[in-house]
C-alpha cells in the first residue's frame, strides 16, 4: 500500500470522502484512497481552535498537522453566519447551545432566537475557510474560501447532512440542504468551493 502524502486535519469521514472525491483523477499519480488520509490514520494531534476567524482556525490546524506529520496538510473551518445576528453563530456554530457538536440543540436554540424574524430577514450563509500547509519550519501556506447563501426555515426539513443543513435553503432552491443528495450538496457547498479553490495549490504541493 502507498504511504500517505496528503493529510486532512479532521476526524470527520464525510469531509475526507468529499476531499477524495474532489481530488480523484486531478493529480497525476495520486491514489486518493490510500495517499489522502485523515488525522487519526497518521496519529496527527487534535488541534484546539483558538483563532477568532475561520481562516485563523483552518491555518492553525493545517500548520500543526503538517509539522507533526511531515506531510502536506489541509484543514478547514466552517460555520453558519446569520445576517440578523451579525454573522453569529460563526466560529461558535458547533457549540452554539453550549456543548460541542450537539447539532440538535444548536439548531433548536437558533430557531428559537429567530422566532420573531420575518421571512425577508432570514438570510444566512454557510462559510468555509480551507488552508493548505507544507511541512517545514518556514513552509508556505494558502487559504481559500467558500460561501453558500440561503434562507433559514422555521422548522427543520430533510434527513440528510448534519448540523444546520435541515434549516438552510440555498438561494434559488426550494429544498433544504438536508433534502439534497450528497452529490448535490457537494457541488454547491461552501466546503466544496473552498476545496476546489485549493486544488491548484494541492497539485503544486504534490507535483
Ligand atoms: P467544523 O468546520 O467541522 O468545525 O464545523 C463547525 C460547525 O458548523 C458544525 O458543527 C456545524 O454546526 C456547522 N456547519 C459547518 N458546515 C456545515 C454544513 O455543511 N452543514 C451544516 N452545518 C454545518
Amino acid at each position: 500500500m502507498s504511504a500517505p502524502r496528503l493529510v486532512l486535519a479532521t476526524h470527520n469521514k464525510g469531509k475526507l470522502r468529499e476531499l477524495r472525491d474532489l481530488l480523484r483523477g486531478q493529480v497525476p499519480g495520486l491514489d486518493v484512497d490510500t495517499e489522502v488520509v485523515d488525522a487519526p490514520s497518521v496519529g496527527a494531534p487534535d488541534v484546539a481552535e483558538t483563532g477568532v476567524t475561520f481562516a485563523e482556525n483552518s491555518l492553525l490546524k493545517a500548520k500543526a498537522v503538517a509539522k507533526a506529520t511531515g506531510l502536506v496538510a489541509i484543514a478547514d473551518d466552517s460555520g453558519l453566519a446569520v445576517d440578523v445576528l451579525g454573522g453569529a453563530p460563526g466560529i461558535f456554530s458547533a457549540r452554539w447551545a453550549g456543548r460541542h457538536g450537539d447539532d440538535e440543540a444548536n439548531l433548536r436554540l437558533l430557531l428559537a432566537q429567530l422566532a420573531d424574524i420575518s421571512e425577508e430577514h432570514r438570510g444566512a450563509a454557510f462559510v468555509c475557510a480551507a488552508a493548505l500547509a507544507l511541512p517545514g519550519e518556514h513552509a508556505s501556506t494558502v487559504v481559500e474560501y467558500g460561501q453558500l447563501e440561503g434562507t433559514l426555515l422555521r422548522e427543520p426539513r430533510g434527513a440528510h447532512g448534519f448540523g444546520y443543513d435541515p434549516i438552510l435553503v440555498p438561494k434559488g432552491m426550494d429544498r433544504s440542504c438536508a433534502e439534497l443528495s450528497r452529490e448535490e450538496k457537494n457541488a454547491i457547498s461552501h466546503r466544496g468551493q473552498a476545496f476546489r479553490a485549493l486544488l491548484p495549490a494541492i497539485v503544486e504541493a504534490l507535483g
